[in-house]
């Protein structure tokens, strides 16, 4: 690969891929966003050309992509406090922008490589089926190519974003099915890392981020950590090095890599939301060495009172990822403690001052 474009490089994980294509590679490297501040140091870089703005206001967005080998799609709304109340922006962003973006990119043979979600798989089929089923693993694990997507009815607007993006996986297949569009799909499984959302009340940002960044918050203003209905959701968190370390590998091996669907997670990692809480108490501990972050307080609130009206929860995201192991020939190193220690470690250099 010799020039790629990121759409949304801007963003959490945009400024990591730019930062190690920079770094790592020897690729050109186009990027389009709104926000420039995770990527300022990177701007004046040689083989780095930023738009910044918005991408689909960029008239000349075609011209500049046709001569690129690969585009990353990431440009999207993706934060679950967002999914129910902006549900018109949410799906727009998600679905009927990035649509005729596919349109365009097949028209001019380019590889799609698409930031879907581990949201499109909705609950678990053991969800459905009563405590018995909560053991079985063939009715937890989440494969690409065959478990169901089960997604909640309309009213329970937090699916919207889901569903858009997985009408958008059904769009990009038929385009490589009827119009031969080459593409990468991935569904990360809660990346998580430096740079990740905003911090509320401590950095830049409104409302209300997604749950490593509510905790990283809350402990640095001494606030409860807030546990969403008692904190029980399960989620598989990994470490956006590992994460960048598969991307790496997706672009150096185009022919097993293309027509093909990826989880990326980390299924070593997994944690309940009230585990994740302890986890962060603990790196608190040791990176600041006081056992008082032990104690750190945390609050039951509810899942109305916390996102408002319309939302609902994946109770569990289990991926299997055989695919990426065996055809990537990637493996997540990075186990959650370690993860949440360097990311701990980062934040409060960042914000010695504040707290
Ligand atoms: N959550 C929580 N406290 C928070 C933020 C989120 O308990 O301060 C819960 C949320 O209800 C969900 C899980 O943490 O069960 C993960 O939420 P996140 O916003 O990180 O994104 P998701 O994995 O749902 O896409």
């Amino acid at each position: 690969m010799k020039r790629v474009a990121v759409l949304g490089c801007g963003g959490f994980i945009g400024s990591h891929l730019v930062e190690a294509f920079l770094s790592r590679t020897q690729m050109e490297v186009l990027g389009w966003d709104a926000d420039s501040r995770r990527i300022d140091h990177w701007l004046d870089h040689p083989r780095f050309s930023f738009f910044s703005g918005d991408l689909y206001r960029d008239p000349k967005l075609e011209e500049k992509l046709a001569g690129c080998d690969a585009v990353i799609s990431l440009a999207a709304i993706c934060w679950p406090s967002r999914y129910a109340g902006e549900g018109i922006a949410v799906i727009e962003s998600n679905f009927l922008q990035p649509a005729r973006l596919v349109e365009m990119i097949a028209r001019h043979r380019l590889w799609l490589i698409h930031f879907s979600t581990s949201e499109v798989y909705g609950k678990t089929l053991a969800s459905q089926l009563g405590p018995e089923a909560e053991s079985r693993l063939d009715l937890n694990l989440l494969r690409e190519d065959e478990s169901p997507l089960l997604l909640g009815p309309v009213q329970r607007a937090r699916w919207s974003y889901a569903c858009a993006k997985q009408l958008l996986e059904r769009w990009i297949f038929a385009y490589h099915r009827e119009r031969g569009l080459k593409f990468t799909m991935v569904r990360p499984f809660n990346f998580i890392g430096p740079r990740m959302d905003f911090l509320p009340g401590v950095e830049d940002g409104e409302g209300t981020p997604r749950v490593l960044a509510c905790f990283l918050s809350a402990l640095l203003r001494g606030e409860p950590l807030p546990l969403v209905d008692g904190g029980q959701a399960r989620r598989t968190f990994m470490h956006i090095d590992d994460a960048v370390n598969a991307l790496l590998n997706i672009l150096e091996r185009p022919e097993a890599a293309q027509g093909r669907i990826f989880n990326l997670g980390h299924p070593g990692n997994e944690a309940t939301i009230r585990e994740l809480a302890r986890l962060m108490r603990e790196a608190f501990a040791g990176a600041t060495e006081q056992r008082s972050y032990l104690d750190h307080p945390e609050a039951n609130i509810s899942a109305e009172e916390f996102y408002g009206e319309g939302y609902d929860d994946s109770d569990r995201r289990l991926p299997d990822i055989r695919k990426a192991r065996e055809l990537l020939n990637w493996e997540p190193k990075i186990a959650l403690e370690e993860a949440l220690r360097r990311i701990v470690v980062e934040a409060l250099a960042r914000h010695a001052t504040e707290v």
